[in-house]
């Protein structure tokens, strides 16, 4: 359930209850009946506008909220700037009552920050966001806000389908990602993924049973084992695959990590350090929130398949332990060294397939995008880096698509962490296995 949000191209407009101004300071903003007010604030309390302050108007909307980017001139400054300072501001005005916000974006180095309208607006969106607990147990909280406007010009409007559309695909990825472990324990994802994707275009299919992942993904089985017994925590591999319009020229895989709860197996997360693991499953939703993102988007000649590898890692008397040999679907024999490192490594296609596909294949676990490599050993588990070590133990040597992965690694990197973003998950809550 996205926030609705509206193009505005006069910040007179009447049907507004707050402007929302983010920009790097005061006197970065160009409309006068917005500086005014500000102006008046900073020259008394210079402080103001390194933050969030609000402030009354004679204008239609009566309030206007001030939040700053901060400096966008370091090296180290970058677009989430906008996202972060657009967020704060929306949620200013949230709690001052508005139910319609009018966001104005004042981005004057549009080389450095071409994406900063589209950036800000989906900070703005974030929120609004509300937690799908929330929206089901209370239903009359479902909505923060009626609606979000955009001021701009008709650059701005352009952009507004496709961050509409970049938000959908966040709301499916923080609703799997960020809910609790029953509520999105594997059977419950499914539901909502049918849902999800019902005359959407995207095709749903379903893996499921002990038994059937014992045959086809018998890593995952290992780590199943103890959830199987219990129906509702019982794991399920998911694909999605979105077919374009006209020929395929290029197809795109996605794997993402969906370990609904993970309390460490065996190796268990002693400590205290267990609370939040229902969030390692943001890799299975994060390709859930990129297809509902291409659903909406279609893009042309580019055929997208997502797998979401959804499984609780239980503990019980069926959990698989350490110095268990399970033999992977690849036939590689593995020697269980630690329950807590779960496996997706099934996922692995094997390199002629891949490369007559062409086919470039993504695997997220925290949600934080990581690049991938078709073999196994690494890649498949958050957090670690993958070592840039042709020595690794785990990684079949002098691969062909090893070495194209290594030349293109970087750019990998770089497209994995704009998905990430676009799902919503700005950073990995922390690292680990
Ligand atoms: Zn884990």
């Amino acid at each position: 359930m996205a926030t609705n949000i509206e193009f505005c191209g006069d910040v007179k407009s009447a049907g507004y209850d707050a402007i929302v101004v983010v920009a790097p300071n005061v006197s970065a903003v160009a409309n006068a009946d917005l500086k005014a007010p500000l102006k008046a604030v900073v020259d008394v309390d210079k402080k103001a506008e390194n933050g969030v302050f609000l402030v009354p108007t004679s204008l239609p909307a009566k309030r206007i909220v001030f939040s700053s980017t901060g400096p966008l001139d370091k090296d180290f400054d970058d677009v989430r700037s906008f996202e972060d300072a657009a967020e704060k501001g929306v949620s200013r005005a949230i709690e001052a009552g508005a139910k319609k916000p009018l966001v104005v974006c004042h981005n004057k180095d549009e080389k450095s920050f071409p994406n900063a309208a589209t950036v800000s607006v989906l900070g703005a969106l974030k929120a609004a966001y509300v937690p799908i607990e929330v929206r089901e147990a209370v239903p009359e909280k479902s909505k923060q806000v009626d609606a979000i406007g955009v001021f701009g010009d008709d650059k701005v409007k352009g952009i507004l389908e496709r961050a509409k559309a970049l938000e959908w695909g966040r709301v499916v990825s923080r609703d799997i990602g960020g809910s609790d472990p029953e509520r999105m324990a594997a059977p419950r994802i499914e539901e909502y993924v049918r849902k999800t994707f019902e005359n959407s275009g995207v095709k749903v299919e379903v893996i499921k049973g002990q038994s059937t992942f014992e045959k086809e993904y018998p890593c995952l089985a290992a780590v199943n084992r103890a959830a199987s017994s219990v129906p509702r925590h019982d794991g399920r591999v998911i694909w999605l695959t979105y077919e374009p319009e006209g020929p395929v020229e290029k197809t795109l895989m996605m794997v993402g990590k969906g370990i609904t709860y993970d309390t460490g197996g065996a190796d268990i997360k002693a400590g205290g350090i267990m609370a939040g693991m229902s969030r390692d499953k943001c890799g299975a939703a994060d390709v859930a929130g990129v297809m509902k993102a291409v659903s909406l988007l279609k893009p042309k000649n580019v055929k997208v398949i997502g797998a979401m590898a959804c499984v609780r890692n239980s503990v019980g008397e069926e959990c698989y332990v350490s110095d268990e040999i399970i033999t992977s679907r690849a036939g590689v024999r593995i020697r269980v060294g630690n329950t807590d490192a779960e496996v997706i490594k099934e996922f692995r296609l094997s390199e002629a397939s891949l490369i007559k596909h062409k086919v470039r294949l993504y695997v997220g676990s925290h949600g934080h995008g990581r690049r991938a490599c078709p073999h196994e050993g690494e890649g498949s588990e958050g957090g670690e880096p993958a070592p840039d070590d042709d020595r690794h133990p785990d990684r079949p040597r002098g691969g062909l698509l090893w070495r194209l992965h290594r030349r293109h690694g970087q750019r990998a990197r770089q497209e994995g962490a704009v998905r990430a973003e676009a799902a919503g998950h700005r950073r990995p809550l922390r690292r680990h296995v």
